[in-house]
């Protein structure tokens, strides 16, 4: 059993040694003690099912045994260098996700975290086009350092500082977007951002396939194809931002983009990449990597051994175990279970995603769509005393975001879906 700290403890310490900004989930928040594949472990050894997965980090399952030993066995031997010598690691690791992307994605840098894949991959759109001009999503999140601060689009998470020169269009969604599911409309709003506020070059344009922190928004069919085109005649490079929907998590594709049928000309990842390691990564073609060619571009910890050989374990381990078929196979049997579940509850107003990367979106009135703001709060901790933590999200925070480990089960599936027909029958 647990001897360490209690959650009141170190709660206290948190709010007298941590910032104020850091934010914790639950009203009596939880502490969470250890991990095994898709259950988390309180103080008191209960056992959760982890429906969130640390922010659609864990990937392959809380300390999964091959990368927990490949971390290890990299430990001992060396934990650190820097890329100043070499080190096979992090050539082979490149090699290995450089194999996993389409076209002639093959230039792969390695970063910390997904906040720093975007800086880069910014920077080298900047760069590349000879545009200052970013176009990004309303409802995207896409980090919170002064650069990247600019492309997220939810003002829970912007201060008041310059945004750079950043435009935001009418986001895709199919729910609650002003034009539907018509892509064209939405595609047409680029275009005339482009014509009417810029000076008619741009850098770039970046988008996740499915908006995570907004919700689990997946962008209307077709959406990327036509603004790609518009993007690139405009001089800018596209930019999937993969730190949520890549490595299969959505079912169908290995990677968000695909869904969508495009080809970026930048790919950012992070998250899931590692774990649980603080790993990032930003790939792209030889041609736009040649921009930063003149200097340096120099990261300490970006592909570090022991992060590296995790994050080779992580491909490795998601290809032995099948895991893209398995979140196209789980997560069809969770959105058809909760779609059952919609007929049932007047409360449910849009069940979407895919695989499992999954939203449930709760609103008092399903022809305004009104958000059940204080209504989602409920059943979030009824959630958790029934032994189950999901993500909140959206601008509202009235969406459930369904992202759990990869190796979550149809009976886990089925377990969150009966436990949320009695937190919603129970209100
Ligand atoms: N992009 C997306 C889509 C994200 O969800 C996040 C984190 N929520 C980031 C970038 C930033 O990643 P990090 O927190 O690792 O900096």
């Amino acid at each position: 059993p647990y001897k360490g700290p209690l959650a009141d403890e170190i709660l206290r310490k948190r709010k007298e040694f941590l910032g104020p900004s850091l934010f914790y989930y639950y009203q009596k928040p939880l502490n969470i003690v250890e991990g095994k594949m898709q259950y988390l472990f309180d103080e008191n050894g209960r056992r959760y099912l982890d429906a969130f997965a640390g922010i659609v980090t864990v990937s392959c399952g809380h300390c999964h045994p091959d990368i927990l030993n490949a971390v290890l066995e990299q430990s001992k031997l060396l934990q650190h260098a820097t890329t100043i010598y070499l080190h096979h690691a992090i050539a082979d690791y490149a090699e290995a996700l450089a194999s996993k992307m389409p076209g002639n994605l093959k230039v792969v840098y390695f970063v910390n975290s997904g906040t720093e894949a975007n800086e880069l991959a910014m920077l080298m759109a900047r760069l590349y086009s000879c545009n200052l001009s970013m176009i990004a999503l309303r409802n995207a999140y896409h980090g919170g350092s002064a650069g990247t601060i600019g492309l997220t689009a939810l003002n829970t998470w912007k201060y008041s500082i310059p945004q750079g020169e950043i435009h935001h269009v009418v986001n895709p969604d199919p729910y609650r977007g002003v034009f539907g599911s018509d892509s064209i409309r939405y595609a047409k709003d680029v275009q005339d951002h482009i014509d009417f506020g810029t000076s008619g070059k741009v850098a770039g344009f970046i988008a996740e396939t499915v908006q995570g922190v907004g919700g689990a928004v997946e962008l209307a069919p077709g959406y990327l194809k036509l603004v790609y085109d518009i993007v690139r005649k405009a001089g800018g490079v596209c930019i999937a931002d993969e730190v949520q929907s890549g490595f299969g998590r959505t079912g169908s594709h290995y990677w968000g983009f695909e869904t969508q049928g495009v080809v970026p000309d930048i790919v950012t990842m992070a998250k899931g990449i590692g774990n649980g390691l603080p790993l990032g990564a930003v790939v792209t073609t030889p041609e736009i990597a040649q921009v930063l060619a003149q200097k340096v571009q120099f990261n300490t910890f970006g592909g570090n051994p022991v992060c590296s050989s995790g994050g080779l374990a992580v491909l490795k381990v998601l290809d032995k175990e099948k895991r893209q078929a398995h979140c196209a196979d789980v997560g069809s049997h969770l959105i058809a279970r909760l779609r059952a579940l919609q007929q049932k509850h007047e409360i449910i107003g849009d069940v979407r995603g895919r695989g499992l990367m999954v939203g449930v979106e709760f609103v008092t009135d399903r022809q305004e769509k009104t958000p059940a703001k204080a209504e989602t709060a409920v059943l979030f901790e009824k959630m958790r005393d029934l032994g189950i933590l999901v993500g909140k999200g959206g601008l509202h925070g009235n969406v459930f975001r369904l992202k759990p480990p990869m190796c979550f089960t149809k009976d886990d599936a089925d377990f969150l879906v009966d436990a949320l027909d009695y937190a919603i029958s129970g209100m």
